[in-house]
């Protein structure tokens, strides 16, 4: 049999964008040693029904053999099966950055509080009399697995077992995001992996404006073996500056005494967008205008990132320095509680409304798209992706009326898109980042991208560096040598 140090197998995030989980085993076929078994990310398949059917799938190895996860952001296509995996028997350490377990504290939570939402859903809906639905895991749940993450610090090295160890180096994605850098060392030999969870915008403020936190991953690293996002394969994101006509939309939109209303994730995307507006206020590109910052989550993600200072980028800082917390700028309102929410319907003076879910899938977006979307005067916002089949992808590509609560509401309003807003890399920027490695990798995988998207970038990668590159399949197991 062929020496190798361990396998990787791809769980998740082969062939879509979600369900990020790869799994290390350094235990080898045939003989009795007993190696490590160590998760990469424990992410939610989420989209169209195939995907999230896997969801309910047994892992090919069960649960509690697993002996660690390594996580290496909060966002739920990363995060948000851990409690799935506890719940079948899972109670390793699962190693994030402080500020990674504080978003997971937030989102994992909300998570099964929707997954719950929805059995009971499905449950009201169904007219045969079959087994009820159920959560794949429950509010309570999803709170009970906060108990098994431990602290790992950018650039600190933990050794997890005498085979391997692992350091988090910065991705730049969103707040608390890291790559993990992971050592093997077998039989007196050694290898290095690089899994670069989803990578950040590449350093250059004017098309990537508005960044929260710092921007760039980590240069100068090395792999012999690389497992890498391919979200944007395939497409460029616009290389102009959005601000001016952001700030052209926001003023003809107040002239004509319309409302803004904006979907956006609680978590990154809404900090953004808010930091935006403040430096566009403030420079007298728009007019001072109410803004209403309408989820509960968007308030605590804010509170997190202010504990944070040393993540900030310097627009952050200089904004916060200057002005305190977003919490409490003149003109900003967070609304917590439902009856918060609700007041904002009767505001009719031109405003501010950001709110989620980001692709209006659910959420307290839904009412203030019931009251606005009819109304020519209103602009309606779009500054992420929306996947197909969502609301949001409907009202953006133009449809004349959108179901909502049951009803179908006429669309009048005004639709506007950025696409500048991304949080990740595209193809030129992760070549530019992929130049500064100190050598080529032997192996590069890509995961974590729609297979056009992972195949385009294979192509490129091959033709630009040089490099071995593979797209990764569902299931795969690939050999470390
Ligand atoms: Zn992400």
């Amino acid at each position: 049999m062929e020496e190798r140090l361990a396998y990787i197998q791809f769980l998740g995030a082969a062939g879509t964008v979600t369900g990020s989980k790869h799994l290390i085993n350094t235990s080898s076929d045939g003989d009795d040693r007993k190696g490590i078994q160590v998760l990469v990310d424990c992410g939610l398949f989420q989209g169209q029904k195939e995907w999230r059917a896997r969801n309910w799938q047994q892992l090919p190895i069960p649960a509690n053999e697993i002996d660690a996860v390594i996580l290496t952001h909060a966002h739920l296509d990363h995060c948000g099966w851990i409690p799935r995996l506890v719940k079948q028997g899972f109670k390793g350490p699962i190693y994030a950055t402080a500020a990674t377990i504080d978003l997971c504290g937030i989102i994992l939570p909300d998570s099964g509080h929707l997954q719950e939402e929805d059995a009971a859903f499905y449950n009201k809906i169904k007219k045969s009399k079959h087994e009820p639905a159920l959560p794949l895991y429950t509010f309570e749940e999803a709170e009970a697995c906060m108990q098994y993450f431990q602290v790992a610090r950018v650039g600190e090295t933990k050794q997890l077992n005498s085979e391997l160890s692992f350091r988090f180096v910065r991705a730049a994605h969103i707040l608390g995001s890291c790559m993990a850098e992971v050592s093997l060392s077998t039989n007196g030999q050694s290898r290095r992996l690089l899994f670069t969870g989803d990578v950040g915008r590449v350093h250059d403020h004017t098309v990537a404006p508005g960044q929260v936190v710092h921007s760039g991953p980590q240069e100068g690293e090395s792999a012999d073996l690389l497992v890498m996002e391919s979200t944007y394969g395939n497409r460029d994101h616009p290389k102009n500056d959005p601000r001016p006509e952001l700030a052209a939309v926001i003023r003809r939109t107040v002239e004509r005494e319309g409302s803004l209303v904006v979907p956006a994730f609680a978590v990154e995307r809404t900090q953004k967008f808010v930091f935006m507006l403040k430096e566009l206020m403030e420079s007298g590109q728009i007019p001072r205008t109410p803004v209403f910052c309408d989820s509960p989550m968007a308030i605590k993600a804010v509170e997190i990132y202010l504990k944070y200072e040393s993540e900030y980028s310097d627009e952050a800082r200089t904004l916060i320095n200057k002005y305190g917390s977003p919490l409490e700028w003149p003109g900003f309102t967070f609304a917590s509680t439902a009856d918060q929410s609700k007041k904002i319907n009767e505001v009719h003076y031109p405003t501010v409304i950001i709110s989620s879910s980001g692709m209006v899938t659910g959420g307290r977006i839904l009412h203030h798209l019931a009251q606005r979307l009819p109304d020519p005067k209103n602009t309606i916002l779009f500054i992420g992706f929306q996947a197909p089949g969502t609301r949001g992808a409907t009202i953006k590509g133009g449809a004349k009326e959108v179901k909502i609560f049951g009803d179908f509401v006429s669309i009048r309003a005004q639709i506007a898109t950025f696409e500048q807003f991304s949080d990740h890399a595209d193809p030129s920027e992760l070549l530019t980042w992929l130049r500064t490695f100190r050598g080529k990798p032997a192996y590069t995988y890509l995961v974590h991208g729609e297979t056009a998207a992972s195949s385009q970038l294979r192509e490129t990668m091959s033709k630009e560096l040089g490099w071995n590159v593979q797209v990764a399949e569902w299931m795969e197991k690939v050999a470390v040598k």
